[in-house]
């Protein structure tokens, strides 16, 4: 289902094994989404894919500055770091992203910040951005992520609680106005948000 060739060819030139331990690495080439401690887990390479391919589709080309909510292992972070000029992500369990900030430096990408905070309101005072991609699910869409998208910025997030939904929203021009579409039924983990780890 995923057809954008500059994505595939990412997914394929990516090692998807080094996101795991070792005792899952075998696993890791299966589409299904795996486990990497603290309850929670590597996505599904289907979704990473579908859910770059939505964010540059909608953006008309990759976008320039893109925030990532939930870096989690970091593999969706390196998949975005080689298709946009910078990625700014965000984690709230810190052994995840002090992981996830050693498999980047090993696969030398100058081009990702990574942040210990909740990303439910976004990376304050880093301005805005082009796109926003979440890896957790929110109940409702939070408006601090509204609040960061540039003109024109295009958000890919999964809304909802046991019934999600991946939903693209899109900022109108500079206004206030977002457009909001509802697109495939997916299962990720709650956007924790407002509470501590
Ligand atoms: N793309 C990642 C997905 C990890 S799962 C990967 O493929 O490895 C989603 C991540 O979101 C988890 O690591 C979880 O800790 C994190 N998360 C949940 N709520 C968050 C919040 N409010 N702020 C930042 N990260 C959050």
């Amino acid at each position: 289902g995923v057809s954008d060739q500059r994505v595939l060819d990412v997914i394929a030139n990516t090692p998807r094994h080094l996101f795991l331990d070792e005792a899952l690495s075998h696993r890791a080439y299966e589409d299904t989404a795996l486990p990497i401690g603290f309850g929670q887990t590597l996505s599904q390479p289907y979704i990473v894919a579908r859910m770059t391919e939505i964010l540059i589709g909608a953006a008309g080309g990759p976008p320039k500055r893109v925030l990532e909510v939930g870096t989690g292992s970091g593999y969706q972070t390196t998949i975005l770091a080689q298709l946009v000029d910078e990625v700014l992500s965000v984690e709230r369990i810190k052994p995840l992203q002090d992981n996830a900030r050693e498999r980047l430096h090993l696969l030398r990408l100058k081009n990702v910040r990574l942040r210990h905070a909740d990303g439910g309101f976004g990376w304050p005072n880093a301005g805005l951005f082009d796109g926003i991609l979440s890896a957790a699910a929110p109940r409702s869409i939070p408006q601090g992520l509204l609040d960061q998208l540039a003109p024109n910025g295009v958000l890919v997030i999964p809304v909802g609680a046991d019934q999600q939904s991946l939903t693209l929203v899109i900022r109108e021009g500079d206004s206030d106005q977002f457009k909001t579409q509802t697109l495939e039924p997916v299962k990720f983990v709650p956007l924790l948000s407002g509470t501590s780890t």
